[in-house]
């Protein structure tokens, strides 16, 4: 299978929206990272780490009992700038096919009341972290955007070489 080449993303050009950001292959069958980002890094200002937490056990959950993808869901979890997620899945769908499920699972949390899924001493390695009002508000902005006008195309860029001569990926 032809892989597309990984790609740096100028960060200047992000508008919120949903990304393919790597493609690769795994045992003769594509898997497929996307950026699900929520602000505009560098301008907005970032998702708050409780609520980003909370948001990471609310949406996963949801996504992993979607009758529709929860047989293609390989990771969901937070990106260290605190701008959006990732979500991992089998085989290699687009954005636009990705915007239902995504716009389900953002409004779920938009809406979401009492305990936080797995925000507990025994199943959480922060349990205190969580912050569901502030997501239940990021959320709503998020799906609201979704649905409106969603942006599925990154502007591209060289990527970088640390001092030590590495190639720099964010992920
Ligand atoms: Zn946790």
């Amino acid at each position: 299978m032809e892989l597309i080449p990984s790609f740096q993303v100028d960060h200047t050009k992000i508008v919120p929206g949903i990304y393919e950001s790597r493609l690769d292959e795994v045992g003769g069958d594509y898997v497929t990272t996307f950026d699900i980002r929520m602000t505009t890094p560098n301008i907005e200002p970032a998702i708050h780490p409780n609520a980003m937490h909370t948001i990471e056990h609310v949406i996963a959950t949801f996504i992993r009992n979607d009758s529709e993808w929860k047989d293609r869901i390989i990771y969901w979890g937070p990106m260290g700038c605190l701008t959006g997620s990732y979500l991992i899945v089998k085989g290699h769908p687009t954005p636009a096919e990705i915007c239902p499920l995504m716009i389900r699972a953002f409004e779920h949390c938009a809406s979401y009341t009492g305990e936080v899924p797995g925000a507990t001493l025994l199943n959480c390695g922060n349990y205190l972290l969580h912050d569901l009002p502030i997501a239940r508000y990021e959320a709503a902005r998020y799906a609201k955007i979704l649905r409106e006008n969603p942006c599925f195309e990154y502007t591209k860029t060289a990527r970088i070489t640390t001092n030590e001569g590495m190639t720099f990926f964010d992920s």
